[in-house]
């Protein structure tokens, strides 16, 4: 194992220091909701990563010369004993959504304190052979190369359409392979992908009133192909000359949240070249997840670092489409926008409200279209159980989350539930299906582009 200090900014003791144990954050965890555990509340992680902090920077005690018999003092490889099963439990149990940000009256950035926790856990930590083979091959191989995500899904796509899928269910394979509930999650693969559009610039519909660089997202381009082309026709129906760079990638932060921080600074440095800053007025991306960690790309390099100069205006021209598509002002002669009757319920994505403090952009932009009701969700700042990959690795929690967001959504009586983040319209039509909810799931600019493209 590898002795390394984690690459990047790293929490001083401060950072941690700031909890003061008021508690404030409980209610708002959506684990603690869950199990009503202590160690699975902020608290209660930071408390147990406090102890790990304490340990890694612990001077060696010094041999005293007197005692002769006194063994040679142990190297750093003594503390890895710290990092004990049921720490990782805890830390792999957090959704990382970062609620309790939100809440926290000392400006708590526990973000930060858990990805580096998980960092600290991937360079100390053995986890059973095959789930470290998984995780190489995600992190590693699969989600830094589109062409083996294109492969991937062309399999997956060949399942799902030619019965496999429904002999797989059927036979109950599944279920003792322990894969059913997982199985279920699975997104629909795309028809046709986004990565033919890559290299490509979209001209703006009438004078043009910015000039945008789109972030088309990895998973999203086999599975969100329609989202992604939603989303350009609704900038360019907005004045916005879109231009989607050809050497993009994945934004990293499934990499960064899984604690595989080598894998993430890959990543961004690449993305920070792929960019140009001086040709466009923003970069806009429609998943909440992928634009959080774009906006934190200096988190993933110390300030030493060539990456962290380049980060920092890169992260300044980072938009939300809903932050920015607000802050623009949709058209009112462009592509105007047309009645939709339609009664809505609006989720928040946790790395869009907790993350990037957006909270008014998607509902302004809803209640912008005409005819639409918009209905707040009860406790729609709550985690819908999707949360990068936690879907995968903690179903059940996973499941419990969504089956309370359904109940929630379904006795808001609304015909759509609109959400700003891929991951979670996954989590959730799969919640409407699990639940019966009958209910459509939606962007909130697919809701914008079905109102400009309406008769
Ligand atoms: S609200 Fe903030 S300060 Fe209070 S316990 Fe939670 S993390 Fe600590
Ligand atoms: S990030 Fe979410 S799940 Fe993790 S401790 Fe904070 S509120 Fe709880």
């Amino acid at each position: 194992m590898s002795t390394a200090p984690i690459p990047g900014q790293n929490p001083t003791y401060e950072d941690y220091a700031r909890c003061v144990h008021c508690g404030l954050c409980l209610s708002a965890c959506p684990t603690y909701r869950l199990w009503n555990l202590e160690a699975d509340s902020p608290r209660g992680r930071i408390h147990q990563m406090i102890h790990i902090w304490q340990t890694e920077n612990a001077k060696p005690a010094q041999p005293d010369p007197a005692n002769t018999k006194q063994s040679a003092p142990a190297d750093s490889t003594h503390l890895r004993g710290t990092i004990t099963a049921s720490f990782v439990d805890h830390i792999d149990k957090c959704l990382d959504c970062r609620a309790c940000e939100t809440v926290c009256p000392s400006a708590v950035e526990y973000g930060k304190l858990v990805e580096h926790a998980r960092a600290i856990i991937e360079r100390d930590y053995q986890r059973p052979l095959f789930t470290r083979l998984a995780r190489k091959f995600v992190f590693r191989e699969l989600l830094p190369r589109p062409d083996r995500i294109a492969i991937v899904a062309r399999v997956l796509r060949f399942y799902q359409r030619f019965g496999l899928q429904s002999l797989a269910r059927a036979t109950g394979i599944l279920k003792l392979l322990g894969l059913a509930d997982r199985e279920r999650l699975l997104p629909r693969i795309d028809d046709s992908f986004f990565f033919k559009q890559l290299g490509r610039t979209f001209p703006a519909v009438g004078t043009r009133r910015a000039r945008v660089a789109f972030f088309a997202g990895c998973i999203a381009q086999v599975t969100f192909t329609q989202l992604n082309d939603a989303t350009i026709r609704v900038l360019t129906g907005n004045g916005c000359e879109v231009v989607v760079p050809a050497a993009q990638l994945c934004c990293g932060a499934l990499a960064a949240h899984a604690g595989v921080r080598d894998a993430a600074r890959d990543l961004a440095r690449k993305n920070l070249a792929a960019f140009p800053l001086e040709n466009f007025d923003a970069i806009v991306t429609n998943a909440a997840g992928c634009g959080s960690t774009l906006k934190e790309y200096d988190h993933l390099f110390s300030t030493g670092e060539p990456e962290h100069a380049q980060a920092v205006p890169f992260r300044a021209k980072v938009r939300d489409v809903t932050e920015f598509l607000a802050s623009l002002g949709v058209s009112a002669t462009l592509q105007p926008l047309k009645p939709l009757t339609l009664r809505v319920t609006y989720q928040d994505s946790c790395h869009l409200l907790h993350g990037q403090k957006i909270r008014n952009a998607p509902r302004q932009l809803l209640s912008a279209i005409p005819g639409l009701e918009l209905v707040e969700l009860p406790h729609s700042e709550i985690c819908c159980g999707s949360a990068g990959i936690y879907n995968v690795t903690q179903t059940e929690a996973s499941l419990d989350l969504l089956a309370d967001k359904m109940r929630h959504a379904a006795a808001t009586g609304a015909e759509a539930i609109v959400t700003a983040n891929p991951g979670c319209l996954l989590q959730l039509r799969a919640g409407t299906q699990l639940h019966h909810t009958n209910q459509e799931v939606l962007h909130v600019v697919e809701l914008l582009d079905r109102s400009m493209r309406a008769s």
